[in-house]
This record gives structure tokens, C-alpha cells and sequence, in this order.
């Protein structure tokens, strides 16, 4: 187990000579937000070569767009306006990240939790693919297609966790007006 003083001896290093967090802004640096699952192979971060400041990610069960994200999204979109005093975007991609071997896949055995996640009827969880990542990508990326704003990008992948490897099963596609 990693204890406390465990992860204060490696922030030391990491704060030793500030050159990892000098600088940073709160609007990501690359313009992206992952959503992406808590699977600890899965850190958006080091499987997308992602830098330090470069991207804001939600991770949860699945790396699903449930409503509990588009309420995410709806809170950050207010921290944007008013850091940018609604004169830039601020992010302008938008990737879900689903992956192979998830453990979302485990809990299709218990519907009634799934449809409590999904905020959907226990009859509709079905349609929500939690067996099927690249399914299960391509229906996040519609929702996300609905509810973010005209222009902006999203985007849909899946990581194998065999091979390390995404594959872009939905290339970014624009939001329209
Ligand atoms: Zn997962």
C-alpha cells in the first residue's frame, strides 16, 4: 500500500525544482477534456502522452456520459466563462476514452446499479452497451453531440490494455449549430 508519507517523499520530488507546475493556467493548455474510466491502467495522462496542464479529466466508472458528467461539463463551462469573461472557448476537444478489459463490463450482472448511474429505467440499460466499448464509445460521443455546444469536437476512443494501443473509433466529429 502507498501511505501518506509515501506520496508526500514523491511530491517533494516532484515540487523539488518547480519547473513541473510553473506557470500552469487552469484552462487546459491543449485545449482538451478527457472523460475517461478510474481503471489505474487507464490514466488518460500517460496513455495520451498528455502533459502536465494540457487537458482536464473526469474519470469515473466506464468513462461513461452519464448525467453526473454532463453536470461536470455544465459546471466547468461556468468556470471557463468566467475565467475567460466568455471571450475564448477554452476547450475545444472533447475525447471519451473507454478501454478493454473495463470493469463496467462486471456490473452489467447488476442492472438495477447501472440504471441508478445511468439515471434510466433498469429496462434501458441494455442500450447503454456496458459490454461493448466501442458501441458504448460511439453512444457517449452522440450524447456529447447533443448537449455541448456548436463547434467544438468530440471525439471517441478505445485503449486496449493489451496492447497499450487507442483505437479512434469516432474521429472528431464538430458539433453543429
Ligand atoms: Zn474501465
Amino acid at each position: 500500500m502507498i501511505d501518506a508519507e509515501e506520496l508526500a517523499a514523491r511530491n517533494a520530488g516532484f515540487a523539488a525544482d518547480g519547473r513541473a507546475f510553473a506557470g500552469l493556467k487552469l484552462m487546459p493548455s491543449g485545449g482538451l477534456t478527457v472523460i475517461g474510466c478510474v481503471d489505474p491502467r487507464v490514466d488518460p495522462c500517460d496513455v495520451l502522452g498528455l502533459e502536465l496542464g494540457e487537458a482536464a479529466v473526469i474519470r469515473n466508472v466506464g468513462g461513461r456520459v452519464a448525467p453526473e458528467t454532463l453536470r461536470t461539463l455544465g459546471l466547468l463551462s461556468k468556470v471557463t466563462q468566467s475565467r475567460t469573461g466568455g471571450a475564448g472557448p477554452g476547450v475545444t476537444h472533447y475525447a471519451v476514452l473507454h478501454h478493454t478489459d473495463c470493469g463496467i463490463t462486471d456490473l452489467a450482472a447488476f442492472p438495477e446499479l447501472l440504471a441508478e448511474y445511468f439515471e434510466v429505467p433498469v429496462g434501458d440499460v441494455d442500450g447503454k452497451a456496458v459490454i461493448d466499448p466501442a458501441a458504448a464509445v460511439r453512444l457517449d460521443v452522440e450524447i456529447l453531440k447533443q448537449k455541448l455546444r456548436p463547434g467544438v469536437f468530440v471525439s471517441g476512443l478505445v485503449y486496449d490494455v493489451a496492447t497499450g494501443l487507442i483505437d479512434v473509433v469516432v474521429p472528431p466529429v464538430r458539433v453543429d449549430a
